[in-house]
């Protein structure tokens, strides 16, 4: 018996059985791994583990452990899609309802005027749905979060049409629950029951993007599809005969370019006729009944009126509920409530079908979900040979993913990266808004003088609010220009070979490819890192990225690196800030190891992953994604950061009984960090400024400077030894992070996680410096 795992690169097979349990077998089926499909092996990654593989129409990674647990046998044939020479069809796409298409006219059943319509927006990850979103509402957004879940949640009104409300979801493949958002998605749809659903489809990639289309034909609710990037399937020679299938689906269909802002006029008019009319799809199942004999719709069939009154009490869409229950789905049968009597005989009837089929129940609904694509995309899709966007993305992943090349390259990047953010575009634009802010401090100043303005006053608005804010206001321009480069990588489609040629290494520590998306985000903040969790299957790698993604350098932590610089390392930027982005990592390694060996034991779960083609990011997604940032930036840097500079220079410049102080070793804030002091004394930082500075960066990295600004009022470097420099980098590196990365710790692990997090690595943090300091002492 042959496995995928002995197929030769180049060679094509076709599955026979696809082993394994549970929702990752489900997972395998969802992604088209089923029995029947044809693969092609293209290449292993780099370090030899995993593959990449060819099917049902796109590229996808396994490792050789999964495909050592799947059947083949061996074929001549080359890898074939659903391809036709039917010439597409010219007429013209129907207008609204036209010739009674989606209702007959006079017997609509309009929803009142003034109901809100309320959008999903569903689609599988990189189908384009946050660029449609962008197009769809202008500005219009707000950014909120998921009850009870963690993610990240983009509501926006449709431009010019106050009575609307999108909903940007989670990137999803299926409506089985694999990871923590397609439960999300699915509880969405299932539970707060839009008005309508827009179902984003990548028309380049089809046959895989129409398989969650056939799961949300089922939910009865009223829905469009929108054919994006149709730019690139024209561009190619292709075409989509839209009106076959259109009656093939039984909702409208729409080609649109997302990124070129085609057809949006139009999806937005059929979008909001459906839901106001609520016209739901015209066909909810997929059986033929010719299809091999039958088995699967006289299955469906009996146990869709076994189940409906079931169904319609439980509130969960018949059609759905009687796909799922096929399926085994654990939460859809449980909230059924069937009796003994009605569950086994649905298991009769489904041992019955997996005997004539001769599949068993996942793989069976599976293959009629993508028998059923297959056969509309032969009928209504002529695709090109091979698209442009193709072939270009094999000969750059050539290159990029190439056994010899694709490690170097990696690094290559990193370092051009790290140059350009640091040096060349944020360096230099730092420099200037420096100055800038200089030239301003020293007019305030002068003209508070000249004002003769109360000297409390005077210190406070210029050795507090300009010398704190204005040393972390310059850090704007590196801060963007760091995520512009990772907005670049993630939107372009290369972290996803990131994560493919680094699965083997990461697999070392316990984890898996995936896990290098959130690690990486994480150089820029660890709040969307910590967010991005949420595309990882599995709750065990899920809490050990979390809790390993805060040991990645964050923007924030970069005006402590370059302060310390300026006053100790002059000359030696890169070698610092090199030295420390490793340790962190070198850090996080080693934590990783141990926590594979105790707390979380056992394996990442397979690494399943679609590379999809390389992309040129659109300009205004990068735009948007940039603008936020800086508002972000911005905003803290004129509350949390502002606030805590003030509160820091008041609690300096008094003492308990709000006299001035003269010695700044009276003050309140003495008092309060030489609390700290003993604890710190062993690290070379028992120093009540220096605990007081990181006190503050509790509430924000920046603060860190901004407070020794106003504390070291001669200068660091005629305070502190070197040695003592180095500890407190390495304990600003490692030590807790921030408020809102704690806050967001806590939304996606509880907050028993969150506390532990703050003081282990406050522990850490504070091993590291110790070590630092004992060995500075031996010199
Ligand atoms: P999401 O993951 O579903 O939110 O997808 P994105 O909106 O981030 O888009 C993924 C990639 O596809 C980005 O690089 C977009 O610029 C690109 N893209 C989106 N829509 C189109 C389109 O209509 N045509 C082309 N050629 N590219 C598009
Ligand atoms: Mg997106």
């Amino acid at each position: 018996m042959m496995t995928l795992k002995d197929l030769k690169i180049g060679e094509s097979a076709v599955i026979t059985r696809v082993g394994g349990n549970g929702a990752l077998r489900q997972h395998f089926l969802d992604m088209g791994i089923i029995p029947g499909s044809e693969v092609t092996l293209i290449k292993y990654a780099p370090l030899g583990d995993p593959a990449e593989l060819y099917v049902r129409g796109y590229e996808l990674t396994l490792r050789l452990d999964d495909m050592a647990q799947i059947d083949i046998t061996p074929t001549e044939t080359h890898v074939k899609t659903a391809e036709t020479n039917k010439v597409a069809n010219k007429t013209v796409h129907p207008g609204l309802g036209e010739g009674g298409k989606f209702h007959p006219k006079g017997s609509g059943n309009p929803l009142p005027d003034d109901t809100v319509l309320t959008f999903a927006l569903v689609g599988n990850q990189n189908s384009g749905k946050t660029t449609l979103f962008n197009q769809l509402t202008g500005s219009n957004q707000h950014v909120g979060n998921f009850p009870g879940v963690t993610v990240d949640r983009k509501d926006g009104v449709i431009k010019g049409h106050p009575n609307t409300l999108v909903t940007d979801l989670p990137g999803i493949y299926s409506m089985s629950p694999y990871s923590s958002e397609e439960i999300v998605s699915r509880n969405f749809v299932m539970d707060e029951k839009p008005r309508g659903i827009i179902n984003i489809v990548d028309a380049t990639n089809i046959e895989r993007n129409l398989y969650l289309t056939m799961q949300l034909l089922e939910m009865d609710i009223p829905m469009v599809v929108a054919l994006n990037m149709m730019d690139e399937v024209r561009g190619n020679g292709g075409t989509i005969d839209i009106n076959a299938m259109e009656s093939a689906l039984g909702v409208p269909v729409v080609p649109i370019s997302a990124a070129k802002n085609q057809g949006i006029d139009e999806l937005i008019e059929h979008a909001i006729h459906v839901a106001h009319f609520r016209e739901t799809p015209l066909k909810h199942d997929f059986c033929d009944e010719t299809d091999n004999g039958g088995a699967v719709h006289r299955c469906r069939h009996a146990i869709y009126h076994l189940i409906e009154d079931h169904a319609n009490t439980a509130g969960i869409p018949p059609h759905f509920a009687a796909s799922k229950v096929i399926e085994g789905d654990a939460i859809v049968l449980e909230q059924l409530k069937l009796d003994k009597n009605e569950k086994e005989t649905i298991e009769h009837i489904v041992l019955q079908m997996e005997t004539e089929r001769g599949l068993d129940r996942s793989a069976s609904i599976a293959d009629m979900r993508y028998s059923f694509i297959f056969r509309i995309c032969g009928e209504s899709v002529r695709k090109p040979r091979k698209s442009k966007e193709s072939v270009r993305s094999e000969k750059m992943d050539r290159i990029l993913t190439g056994r010899w090349t694709a490690i170097p390259f990696f690094a290559l990047i990193m370092v051009l990266i790290s140059y350009l953010t640091f040096n060349l575009i944020g360096g230099t634009l730092q420099d200037l808004l420096a100055t800038g802010i200089d030239a301003l401090t020293g007019i305030v100043d002068e003209a508070l003088t000249r004002g003769h303005v109360n000297n409390v006053l005077h210190g406070l608005i210029i050795n507090g609010i300009f010398t704190g804010v204005g040393s972390v206001l310059s850090f704007l321009p590196i801060i963007v220009t760091l995520f512009f480069f990772l907005s670049l990588l993630e939107d372009s489609g290369y972290i996803a070979r990131v994560a493919f040629f680094m699965d083997k290494l990461l697999r070392k520590v316990g984890l898996s490819g995936r896990s290098i998306v959130p690690m990486l985000i994480g150089f820029g903040c660890t709040v969307p890192a910590v967010m991005s969790t949420r595309t990882l299957p599995s709750e065990r790698d899920r809490k050990m990225t979390i809790l390993l993604t805060p040991f990645m350098s964050c923007a924030a932590k970069m005006p402590i690196y370059a302060f310390f610089v300026d006053a100790f390392f002059k000359g030696h930027k890169a070698l610092i800030f090199a030295g420390l982005y490793a340790l962190g990592i070198v850090v996080s390694i080693l934590i990783a190891l141990l926590f594979r060996g105790t707390l979380f034991k056992g394996e990442a779960v397979p690494f399943v992953m679609e590379l999809p083609n390389y992309r040129m990011p659109s300009a205004g997604n990068v735009g948007r994604l940039l603008w936020e940032k800086a508002k972000d930036f911005l905003q803290r840097a004129f509350s949390v950061i502002l606030i805590a500079t003030v509160v820091i220079w008041l609690l300096q410049s008094f003492d308990v009984r709000f006299n001035l102080v003269s010695d700044q070793q009276d003050s309140i804030l003495a008092m309060i960090a030489g609390l700290l002091v003993p604890i710190m004394k062993p690290t070379g930082l028992g120093d009540w400024r220096i605990c007081t500075a990181l006190i503050s960066g509790f509430m924000a990295k920046e603060s860190v400077v901004s407070t020794l600004e106003v504390l070291f009022e001669n200068g660091i470097q005629n305070t502190l030894s070197t040695a003592t420099a180095f500890a407190f980098l390495v304990f600003s590196l490692l030590y807790t992070p921030c408020v809102a990365a704690i806050a967001s710790i806590r939304r996606e692990l509880g907050h028993k996680w969150a506390i532990t997090v703050v003081l282990w690595q406050c522990f850490i943090a504070w091993l590291g410096a110790v070590i630092v300091h004992v060995i500075s002492l031996l010199f």
